[in-house]
């Protein structure tokens, strides 16, 4: 049988016969509408004005919206340019939303974008079409339905919402193009990395300092970068075309230099290398390897059966650390803890800023090692252990070093940062260490272990009342798992609420589907990862509806969060039975 869809006037004819009654009465609009060059979803009818609004969509072929097939059948591209048509989206619903009766009533939003330029569920361009996920308030006063407001807001004011920002002819194109070829240009850079030897590429004028701690955008009165001729190279963009910059050779690097000269801004900029950044941001071409990780102390986390035994060894009581489990980590036991979970994930680029790490794990110098001997000293610290990470494990560290000069030993870089210019100090740095040797012994025994744990059932507990998982992100630091809080302040890579909320679901999905008790953590991610680049972030949706409020994320922030679930229980690979 042919099924007609509903158009445009059949909406405005059931919305009219709901006027003055209760507000559940609009669930009766659930479906789908044929406007002339669009279809609207009403996905999911709020219960109320004042509880979550309605979910929405808008599927635009793209026929209609005329976007050149440049532009949309490149999966780079289609990121950039989804990101410039959901800021178009979020400013032209801004404009038509106001107040319209009680609660949300009256208002269109779209879930707002920041300086990443990252895959969203909010926004998506492909050669068939362009989709926008959305939520509407549908008007009420008190909890009576306002029927000549919501016509008013569903045939008028949407469709120009989208009339102004989803199609080509509406939009600015020289805009739509930059986003998309930013974001083209900023994937070849990062992918070139590897095949020269480079950890992380900054171009010649790029703009590193973020206004405050709490705005993300440029500072634009900042001192634009620069390349010592040592450390600059030149490479041939798509549409950039020849651009120089600084890079960052693989091995073990350090950022010296006195306070406030930029040393943790340059530090910060490889930490978020990792993204794409829209146009005007400062840091497009700005990139690093795709599998660094900020590495800090963060006493007070939970730790799940770690073997930190590579750092931390004879604990006072003959504690066992290769199998390490702590309600309450030190500082020490902390970053040790975060280096091994990202090397089990596959990290090959660690950053550590001496600003947020613990001393005693970074180093122990001749003085001490002298008064407590080794032991009665569990650490081995970490400079004890970063040349055999590179050596060894192809692991690249990159540190900010402003007070410790016993690094200086084991590094194959010094960038000097002064007033924000880089210089190449490596030779001074050399002929200084030749000069003062620090008479210190290497106190590693052993080679690092290889971490690899196994998740079992039961790890991820989302259950709330009576419902089966209940995921929510009220900010980028905290996931809310049914009853649990997770605090992911400390795992700095996040930068969307969005991307927390995906990671959510995303537990809840690899729990049911792969942590079985033999699959270790590292295949759980690698099945999640298989299903995500087929299915794209809608498999991980539990609502019956598309989700509108997901954005991608890492394996690594998503193993760092199941990390700091307190819930989390793992076995040894030997010791696992499944
Ligand atoms: P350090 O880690 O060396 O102490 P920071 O990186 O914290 O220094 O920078 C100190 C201050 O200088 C910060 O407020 C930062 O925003 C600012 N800053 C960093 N880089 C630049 C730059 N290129 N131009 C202008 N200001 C900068
Ligand atoms: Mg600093």
């Amino acid at each position: 049988m042919l099924k007609v869809m509903l158009t445009h006037d059949d909406l405005r004819r059931k919305i009219l016969r709901l006027d003055g009654r209760g507000y559940k009465a609009y669930k009766a609009l659930r479906g789908a509408y044929a406007f002339p060059r669009f279809i609207l979803y009403l996905d999911h009818i709020q219960g109320d004005p004042f509880a979550a609004p309605t979910a929405a969509r808008v599927i635009i072929p793209q026929r209609e919206a005329g976007f050149p097939v440049a532009l949309v059948t490149h999966p780079a591209r289609q990121v950039g340019l989804a990101h410039y048509l959901a800021e178009r989206f979020a400013a032209a619903a801004r404009r038509v939303s106001r107040p319209r009766g009680t609660g949300h009533s009256g208002q269109i939003r779209i879930l707002p974008v920041g300086q990443q330029m990252l895959r969203r569920t909010a926004l998506r361009v492909d050669a068939d079409a362009v989709e926008a996920r959305f939520t509407v308030g549908l008007p009420a006063a008190g909890r009576r339905i306002l029927a000549h407001e919501a016509v008013e807001l569903l045939l008028h004011d949407l469709p120009r919402v989208v009339a102004e920002s989803l199609f080509y002819a509406a939009v600015d194109p020289a805009a739509a193009q930059a986003y998309a070829y930013t974001a083209e240009d900023a994937e070849a850079l990062r992918a070139m990395l590897e095949a020269r030897g480079w950890v992380a590429f900054l171009a010649e004028g790029s703009l590193l300092p973020r206004r405050s701690g709490v705005d993300d955008r440029p500072l634009e009165s900042g001192v634009p970068l620069t390349a010592p001729p040592t450390l600059r190279a030149e490479v041939t963009l798509p549409h950039a075309g020849r651009i120089a910059g600084l890079i960052i050779p693989q091995g073990v690097t350090l950022i010296v230099g006195g306070g406030f000269h930029g040393k943790s801004t340059l530090l910060r900029a490889l930490e978020y290398g990792i993204y794409n950044h829209k146009p005007g941001d400062g840091r497009e071409r700005v990139v690093s390897h795709p599998a660094t990780v900020k590495i800090r102390a963060e006493d007070g986390r939970y730790v799940a059966g770690v073997d930190i035994s590579g750092f931390i060894n004879h604990l006072p009581g003959g504690r066992p650390t290769d199998f390490f489990h702590t309600e309450n980590a030190s500082g020490s036991t902390s970053q040790a803890a975060a280096i091994m979970e990202a090397l089990e994930l596959g990290a090959r680029v660690l950053l550590i800023d001496e600003d947020t790490a613990a001393t005693n794990f970074m180093i122990r110098d001749r003085r001490m090692q002298a008064l407590v001997r080794k032991d009665k000293e569990p650490i081995t610290p970490f400079i004890d252990r970063v040349r055999e990470l590179y050596t060894e494990r192809g692991v690249s560290t990159v540190l900010v070093i402003g007070g410790s000069g016993d690094y200086l030993d084991v590094a194959d870089t010094v960038i000097w940062m002064d007033e924000y210019r880089p210089r190449d100090a490596t030779e001074e740095a050399r002929a200084v260490a030749a000069r003062f040797p620090t008479g210190r012994v290497r106190e590693a025994q052993g080679p690092l272990p290889h971490p690899r744990r196994v998740p079992l059932p039961g790890s991820v507990q989302a259950a709330k009342g009576r419902k089966p998982a209940v995921v929510k992100a009220p900010s980028r630091k905290a996931l809310q798992l049914g009853r649990h809080t997770v605090d992911l302040a400390a795992v700095t890579q996040l930068v969307e609420a969005a991307q927390v909320r995906a990671i959510g679901w995303a537990l809840v999905y690899a729990h049911e589907r792969y942590m079985d008790g033999r699959r270790t953590l590292a295949q759980v991610a690698a099945a999640l990862q298989a299903d995500l680049e087929a299915g794209g972030l809608d498999i991980l949706a539990r609502h019956g509806y598309p989700p509108n409020d997901l954005a991608e994320f890492r394996p690594l922030e998503w193993a760092a969060a199941f990390n700091r679930l307190r819930t989390a229980r793992v076995a040894r690979p030997e010791d696992a039975t499944g």
